[in-house]
């Protein structure tokens, strides 16, 4: 059965990025139909708004959107509702995409791209599970008011609310058992149990839903002391799974333990496996239409497309090979070069892995 393939470009390097992704998919000889649609900024230019109803309709058709990156500094005087980075918050709230998998893979060719010593990081394999939709970042009530008492009164005071319901807490639970369950075994959660009471609500639901899991083996551990073992001992992690705001700094954290935003992948899934997948980096206009951006991070994430949302995960498998050969071919973005490598711009080094692949 044809699958359906959303691309949405949006700006900066996006479009450099996802023309490389789509040539590398298009290239595997799969029963997929692919449109493309403008998102963010790029949106707003043709359609005035950053998530139109012809992109979002697309989208929710499709089995999966591959997105680029989305925002450029042009746009940051305009209101919040209108800016790029609203359309991603408007696929995950349209799309209910709940769950974010952010692997962190140290190739071993790129070992020294690390700022950490090689012993530590080289051969790191972890993935962060960030549970997406709820926590402080969309708790409400949220805004600034008036303080009524206290040593404060009088005074304006801005405030969010923090809260976690059971089912949320349950759903991302079970997905991130499984992705463990698929991988060593092992679940580290991630939590602030020894100061907030969601968090402490938070590590309940994970101990109950483990009782579900005999094969997992589930381990707490208090966001500051994550921050730190990231650092010191990375390779000790296998799946990670933490709410909204602790798992957005932290996988930035583990992102740059690889030492190349370039490199990495992400999905953020909902119920029913339909996916958006894109690079974790943002649309870098500093480099944007000048053949410099890294292209695997986005080749890397159709394949996290085709192992998640298109069940292909054999396809997967050929899409990492072929990246893994041309990073041992010595070709090198520069966000990635280093002496003796040979320093390849976007086009080619897509043309790389398609040539990989064949
Ligand atoms: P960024 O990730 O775009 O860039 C940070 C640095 O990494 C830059 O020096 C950039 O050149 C480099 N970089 C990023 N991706 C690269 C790649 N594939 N190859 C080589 N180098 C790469 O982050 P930023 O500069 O903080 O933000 C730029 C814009 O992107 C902002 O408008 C921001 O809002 C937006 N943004 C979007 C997303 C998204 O679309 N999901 C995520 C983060 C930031």
């Amino acid at each position: 059965m044809t699958k359906k393939i959303a691309i949405l470009p949006g700006d900066g390097i996006g479009p450099e990025i996802a023309e490389q992704a789509a040539r590398v998919l298009g290239a595997l000889g799969l029963d997929l139909e692919m449109k493309t649609a403008p998102v963010g900024g790029a949106a707003y230019d043709q359609h005035g708004h950053p998530l139109p109803p012809s992109t979002l309709k697309l989208a929710q058709e499709s089995d999966a959107i591959l997105f680029g990156a989305v925002g450029d500094w042009k746009y940051d005087s305009l209101e919040r509702a209108l800016r790029p980075e609203q359309a991603i918050l408007g696929l995950r709230k349209a799309l209910g995409l709940f769950a974010n998998f952010r692997p962190a893979i140290l190739y071993p060719q790129l070992a020294n791209a690390s700022s950490l010593k090689p012993e530590i990081v080289s051969g790191l394999d972890i993935l962060i599970v960030r549970e997406l939709t709820g926590d402080i970042y969309f708790g409400q009530p949220r805004g600034v008011r008036e303080v009524a008492d206290g040593p404060f009164k009088g005074e304006r005071q801005g405030f969010d609310t923090m809260h976690y319901a059971e089912s949320e807490v349950r759903r991302i639970a079970h997905v991130a058992f499984q992705a463990a369950a698929k991988r060593k075994g092992r679940l580290c959660s991630v939590d602030k149990a020894n100061v907030l009471e969601t968090s402490q609500f938070w590590r309940d639901i994970m101990i109950d839903v483990a009782k579900e899991y005999p094969n997992v083996e589930l381990s707490h551990m208090y966001v500051d002391n994550a921050a730190m073992q990231l650092v010191r001992d990375p390779k000790a992690f296998d799946v990670v799974v933490t709410g909204n705001l602790f798992g957005d700094i932290l996988s930035d954290e583990a992102a740059m333990l690889t030492g190349s935003i370039g490199m990495l992948p992400s999905a953020s899934l909902n119920a029913s496996n339909q996916g958006l997948y894109e690079p974790s980096h943002g649309s870098a206009p500093d480099i944007a239409g000048q053949d410099k951006a890294n292209p695997l991070a986005m080749i890397l994430s159709t394949a996290m497309m085709l192992r998640y949302s298109l069940d292909l995960p054999e396809q997967a498998l050929r899409i990492e090979a072929a990246v893994q050969k041309v990073l041992e071919q010595g070709l090198r973005t520069p966000d990635i070069h280093e002496a003796g490598s040979e320093l390849v711009g976007t086009t080619q080094m897509g043309g790389a892995v398609l040539k990989a692949l064949a």
